[in-house]
């Protein structure tokens, strides 16, 4: 078992080093890597996925490759552009609704990447920023660079459903989405066009795949921001999915300093291979007390796991 903590380039959700934990078994390579400030209860689905990944295996693959999209942070529209072009991907994710900005920010930034990515896909994500009435007054100037879909344009689910039933711009699930009941309800509340999967919140590659066909929503697979290890999981999932009509946001280990496999799993021309990776002899360790923090949490959610 390694305990592994790794530097984030730009801070994401409040914190600079993503920890989490490596480990082996029959089927390769695993990793569980809950966010911190997660409960132990909510970290069990999490530890489902990575038991899934090292003793089961995943389905076999319908597709050797997975088509993913670059991501564009809320920065200005030369940068934006610069992002898009040098990315390789066809598909290109946007931030919206970013604190402190405008909507003409967002409108420069949406065209800057709508012109620079030619005839690929435009997407935006708003990660709940808006209200109903802000969404609505937002997309009724994005749709012109024509938007694959919005995702999540405002935090609660029933906002979401409102905002559908008010616009033609594609809705997409996603902060939603953190458990595996939440699918269900978004499906209940017609709240969305598309869900937005994630294999460790979820419990896994098949616990995905049974949301997938329960919902009946087209799915896009994306990350938690793992290292390689978690990503292949991923991929995995996207690779296996019946029908895979939209890019998946797997880009994301390119957000790290360093690394725990010798080749990373970064897009090529815009596709991810569907393969299984493991540790690098010097992938960079957590310090002794991050180790004890991160075994005592594995202990405590495997026994929890076990007693359910
Ligand atoms: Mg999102």
């Amino acid at each position: 078992m390694i305990t592994f903590a790794l530097g984030l380039k730009n801070k994401f959700r409040g914190i600079t080093a993503r920890e989490g934990i490596l480990f082996e078994g029959p089927a390769g390579w695993a990793e569980w890597s809950p966010f911190l400030d997660y409960d132990d209860a909510t970290c069990v689905s999490w530890l489902r996925a990575a038991r899934e990944a090292a003793f089961d295996g995943w389905p076999q693959p319908v597709r050797d490759v997975v088509p993913v999209n670059c991501t564009v942070p809320a920065v200005g529209p030369e940068k934006a552009a610069a992002i898009v072009r040098t990315s390789g991907c066809a598909t290109a994710k946007v931030k919206v609704a970013e604190p402190g900005q405008t909507l003409k920010d967002d409108l420069e930034r949406v065209e800057a990447v709508r012109d620079a990515i030619g005839r690929g896909q435009v997407r935006i994500d708003a990660n709940g920023g808006w209200s109903v009435e802000e969404a609505l007054r937002a997309l009724k100037e994005l749709r012109r660079f024509d938007l694959e879909y919005v995702e999540q344009p405002c935090a609660a689910v029933e906002d979401l459903a409102s905002v559908r039933r008010r616009t033609d711009v594609l809705v997409a699930a996603d902060e939603s989405i953190r458990r595996a009941e939440d699918p269900l309800l978004v499906r209940k509340l017609e709240a969305a066009d598309i869900a937005v999967l994630k294999v460790q919140p979820i419990g896994g590659v098949r616990a995905c795949l049974d949301i997938a066909e329960q919902i009946g929503l087209p799915v896009v697979v994306s990350s938690a921001l793992e290292t390689s290890i978690g990503i292949a999981a991923g991929v995995a999932l996207a690779a296996a999915l019946p029908e895979l009509p939209y890019a998946c946001g797997l880009a994301t280990v390119s957000m790290f300093t360093a690394e725990v496999v010798d080749e990373p799993l970064l897009p090529v021309d815009g596709f991810l291979p569907v393969k299984r990776l493991v540790p690098a002899q010097d992938l960079p360790t957590a310090d002794r007390a991050t180790t004890a923090k991160w075994e005592a949490r594995f202990a405590r959610v495997d026994a929890l796991r076990g007693s359910r």
